[in-house]
């Protein structure tokens, strides 16, 4: 089995994750390939958001999820 590591379940983690789990969908169902997301937090944090917490708008917890 060959395993990719992403460095990093920031915004760019996430993005390159997706992409590449949708198009790896066959060799990872196989379990050709396992893909690792690591991130030294354990909540990911969606930034652009904090513009509406900062004006009031919106609450930080709608924007934060725990892995
Ligand atoms: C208020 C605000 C508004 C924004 N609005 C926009 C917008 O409208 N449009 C836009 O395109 N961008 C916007 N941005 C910028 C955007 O959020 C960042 O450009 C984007 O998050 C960068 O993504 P990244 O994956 O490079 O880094 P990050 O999202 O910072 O991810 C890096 C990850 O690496 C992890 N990490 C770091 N060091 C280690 C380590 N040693 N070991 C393990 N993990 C580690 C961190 O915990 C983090 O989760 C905004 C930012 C802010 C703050």
């Amino acid at each position: 089995m060959k395993k990719i590591v992403i460095l990093g379940g920031g915004t760019g983690g996430v993005v390159v994750a997706t992409r590449l789990s949708k198009y790896l969908h066959q060799e990872i169902i196989s379990e050709k390939v396992k893909i690792f997301l690591v991130d030294k937090n354990k909540n990911h944090e969606f930034r652009p958001s904090y513009l509406w917490v900062a004006t009031g708008n919106k609450k930080s917890r709608r924007y934060i999820k725990t892995t």
